[in-house]
């Protein structure tokens, strides 16, 4: 079934069409009218499947996706540029240029939890390079879902990019075609088996996942700021955010202070949301009851979980060990569990004995804190005395490493990411150096010297 789209595509693509600049950029324009034309019932749809407010939505989907169609209209000139680079001695009478080639038909599988930014930011990148592309958004947002088939049917014909709606199975089967680029975000797990059948056709790929990223507070930090800024990055989005600081390692001397803070902000931001039903909930049941069970030990805010709603409240738990249950996985939704520590040093090690995270956070005023932090855990990006907003500048690459994926988008990286880069070295015929040539008598001489 999804093979006739693919072929359609194929044949789209090789007919050359979708390589202008001119194309890119009209399709690029379309996009962004389709979204206009239904951003409203975006906003419904949002709401209806996890009860995300519009504020919320704008900021974090909506208005973070015209941002990324904007800036790429801006500069995709400039870097769809061949370029030329420089060419050593040893190749005298030649030049040497980069020309920048799609890779022809891709795919791109989205996560639910911003099912709308996952699914359209990589489409920017793709249609930016140059390539045509199937997407398939999450079918746990199935409202959603179908605005963004709505969109793309409005914006592209399905020879160009097609949305195509379903679960597993759907993935199976579009997985089971050769593809020239797979783009997938998502967890840990499905990422082993998009990276399995890519293999079998020698697809490249990138994976956006997830992990257990921490926010580290030192004795040094801003502990106010680090309160704010910590439950604000945790909370967004009911903490189904992949860059969320999913605990708290802080050092024991601020802990009392830092948690009194982070309650009190908690309060001030979420508490009349949650009691009003605006706050919101877990995405289904499945995920609200693996959240639910995790609500143990020294909860020292929150702690209600509202069934009949899916809704969690942002809860708070101190005293947590490494070992605990809380611990052995990303937690993905509203609870922050707070865990001590009484040397950095042995902080950073305890860090480094996870698998490396998307993101870490830490917060310090002491920039040689800083450094030691940033260059001794590995980690796919983050902050210093921030969460989360690192992913908001489209001038950072964003990804992750190990288990938090590879690969990296966002603004320029994105269209360095559905980007082949071809190398050429233009040669003249107007002289032929005969040094390189077998049993020319200067070559080992000439080499030795060049290269020595
Ligand atoms: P998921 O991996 O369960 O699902 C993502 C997609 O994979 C869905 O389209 C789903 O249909 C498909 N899928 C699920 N099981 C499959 C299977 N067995 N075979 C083939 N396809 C399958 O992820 P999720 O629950 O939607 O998202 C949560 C995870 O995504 C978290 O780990 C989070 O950290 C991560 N995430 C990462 C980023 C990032 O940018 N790095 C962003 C958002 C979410």
């Amino acid at each position: 079934m999804y093979e006739s789209i693919f072929n359609r595509q194929k044949q789209f693509y090789q007919s050359g069409k979708t390589r202008t600049l001119a194309f890119r950029i009209e399709a690029l324009k379309q996009l962004k009218r389709g979204i206009q034309y239904y951003e409203s019932d975006l906003l419904k749809a949002m709401k209806k499947d996890f009860n995300k407010g519009e504020a919320e939505a704008y900021l974090t989907e909506i208005g973070y996706v015209y941002n990324e169609i904007n800036y790429t209209i801006k500069n995709l000139e400039n870097w769809a540029e061949t370029t030329k680079v420089k060419t050593p001695a040893t190749h005298t009478g030649s030049i040497s240029k980069v020309y920048k080639e799609p890779y022809g038909v891709v795919l791109i599988i989205a996560p639910w939890n911003y099912p709308f930014n996952l699914t359209i930011a990589p489409l920017i990148g793709a249609v930016s390079a140059g390539n045509t592309a199937i997407l398939k958004p999450s079918e746990h947002t199935p409202t959603v879902a179908g605005v963004i088939s709505n969109i793309i049917a409005l914006a592209f014909p399905e020879k160009y990019v097609a949305s195509v709606e379903g679960g597993i199975e759907t993935n199976q089967s579009l997985l089971s075609l050769p593809f020239n680029y797979i783009f997938y975000t998502g967890s840990s797990h499905v990422g082993k088996i998009v990276m399995q059948s890519a293999a079998k056709h020698l697809t490249p790929i990138t994976l956006e996942l997830g992990g257990k990223s921490p926010a580290i507070v030192t004795k040094n930090a801003d502990i106010k700021i680090a309160a704010k800024r910590i439950v604000w990055g945790k909370f967004l989005n009911a903490g189904q955010t992949c860059v969320a600081p999913d605990f708290v390692y802080v050092d024991a001397s601020v802990k009392a202070s830092l948690i009194y803070h982070m309650k009190r902000y908690t309060k001030k931001f979420y508490n009349n949301a949650f009691k009003t039903g605006t706050y919101m909930n877990i995405v289904n049941e499945q995920h609200f009851e693996r959240l639910n069970d995790l609500i143990q030990g020294n909860v020292v805010y929150g702690g209600t979980a509202r069934r009949a709603t899916l809704t969690i409240e942002p809860t708070i738990i101190d005293d947590v060990d490494f070992s605990d249950d809380i611990m052995q996985e990303e937690i993905f939704g509203p609870i922050l569990p707070v865990l001590e520590f009484r040397s950095l040093d042995k902080a950073l090690l305890d860090v480094r004995d996870l698998p490396d995270p998307l993101a870490l956070y830490i917060f310090t005023d002491k920039k040689s804190e800083a450094k030691t932090v940033i260059r001794s855990v590995p980690f796919g990006g983050g902050a210093v005395n921030d969460t989360v907003f690192h992913l908001a500048n489209p001038h950072l690459p964003f990804g992750g490493r190990g288990n938090s994926g590879m690969g990296k988008y966002h603004g320029k990286y994105s269209f360095d990411t559905f980007t082949h880069e071809k190398s050429i070295l233009h040669q003249t015929t107007a002289f032929d150096f005969p040094f390189r040539y077998p049993n020319a008598k200067l070559f080992n001489k000439f080499i030795k010297y060049l290269w020595k």
